[in-house]
């Protein structure tokens, strides 16, 4: 059996409690969600909670993606958080309108004003309800409560929360079936959507891709400034998205609550699979198998050669990557992807973290590992002090993860 550790079962020293994280190997909740609503046509994001935390929020995004990214904010202050923060709220979402136009806003709520206890759903209700009887029902955009406290999860719970917060809402009751699957490619990167597209576009395969970050957030150089980036998945197709054959969602973390295609199949009778990123050649395999079963479309031969040289090229490192011991870290679905790949490699990871982590993170993991007999340290919850004990009580030769 590989060591499963959690904070408490750790011995810290005097200087830290138990339940203290030090750096925790996690973004915030709140940020996983706007990465999410980024990916959605003409959609914009306002965050409920204190100037700073939407601030952060920008700079990391554009930091990362070398984009501009617009994140408005309700600015709680000090006055909010005693009296609540509804004027505030009520006052940013009329801002947001006018300013942008928005076919949908998504309230994003962070730290602050989930620990106040805002009802932000009602405020929302009452607020559509005061702006569709002065405008006739018309030019009113969605607006939908992303409910993301930071200290419940990490960035991937706010990914998934936020999707299924948006189909919950907007998803209507099946109509004709529209021939296309639903995919939920999981927090994967621009490039990684635009390959995914071009994959099922090349397989003849009709399709809603959500989120779809492919151009929203690497967007080309315009003459002009657009205040809401081109591209994204089109508030129509995620109406429809209950008249789909089926759903693929990627992420070993999308189970129960957190599941769209979970959702889609109980609520609207979408056949739903849930499989791992499709990192490293199992899991590519596994996705591409759900994608043609599902459809009934061959894989290009095109992809099938590139299985081929992939699997060529796994050959050739084999020899350098064999027995290696790798400490492995990030968020949860990722962790799992890079995990499946290096054991695939032939290494041997020693350590295995994640500052999130669902309630079947250990499993999974052990499952990956299991078939190679690997005996790694498996850290859920974790913080970097804790990565960085195991990494040196356990001869850790070197690190994969996020470098910021
Ligand atoms: S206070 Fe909460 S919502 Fe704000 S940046 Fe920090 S973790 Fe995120």
């Amino acid at each position: 059996m590989s060591a499963i550790y959690r904070k408490k079962t750790l011995r810290l020293e005097e200087s830290k409690p138990a339940v203290v994280a030090v750096n925790p190997c996690k973004m915030c909740e709140p940020i996983g969600a706007v990465f999410a609503l980024k990916g959605v046509a003409d959609t914009m994001v306002l965050l409920h909670g204190s100037q700073g935390c939407a601030t952060y929020m920008r700079r990391h995004m554009a930091g990362h993606f070398n984009e501009p990214i617009d994140v408005a904010s309700s600015s709680l202050s000090e006055k909010g958080a005693v009296y609540g923060g509804e004027a505030n709220l009520v006052q940013g979402l009329r801002n947001v309108i006018k300013s942008y136009r928005p076919a949908l806003i998504g309230v994003v709520t962070g730290c602050l004003a989930e620990t106040i206890g805002d009802d932000v759903p009602r405020i929302i209700k009452e607020f559509e309800q005061e702006i569709a009887d002065a405008t006739n029902a018309t030019n009113v955009p969605y607006i939908v409560p992303v409910s993301t406290p930071s200290y419940r999860g990490s960035q991937s719970e706010g990914f998934r929360v936020a999707l299924r917060s948006l189909v919950e809402r907007l998803v209507s009751p099946a109509g004709n079936p529209n021939g296309k699957i639903n995919v939920i490619p999981g927090d994967c990167s621009p490039a990684d959507a635009r390959y995914i597209k071009d994959l099922l576009d090349r397989t003849g395969v009709a399709y809603t891709l959500l989120p779809d970050v492919s151009e929203t957030l690497d967007a080309p150089m315009h003459d002009s400034f657009r205040p809401i980036p081109e591209g994204g998945t089109a508030v129509e197709e995620i109406e429809s998205m209950s008249d789909a054959l089926a759903t693929v969602e990627c992420g070993g973390s999308a189970s129960g609550e957190m599941s769209v295609a979970g959702f889609l199949e109980r609520s609207y009778g979408v056949p739903g699979r849930v499989i791992g990123l499709p990192i490293g050649l199992a899991n590519t395999d596994r996705f591409l198998e759900a994608v043609t079963e599902l459809t009934g479309r061959p894989v290009p031969d095109r992809y099938m050669n590139e299985r081929g040289r992939l699997l060529d090229a796994m050959v050739d490192a084999h020899k350098v990557l064999f027995g290696r011991r790798p400490a492995i870290y990030g968020e949860a679905d990722l962790v799992e992807g890079i995990t499946t790949l290096a054991v695939e490699m032939g290494m041997e990871p020693a350590v295995i973290a994640t500052g999130g982590g669902d309630a079947g993170f250990a499993g999974r993991i052990e499952r990956i590992v299991g078939e190679r007999g690997a005996r790694p340290v498996i850290i859920p919850e974790a913080d970097f002090r804790e990565i960085h004990r195991q990494v040196v009580a356990n001869e850790v030769e070197f690190l994969i993860g996020n470098s910021s």
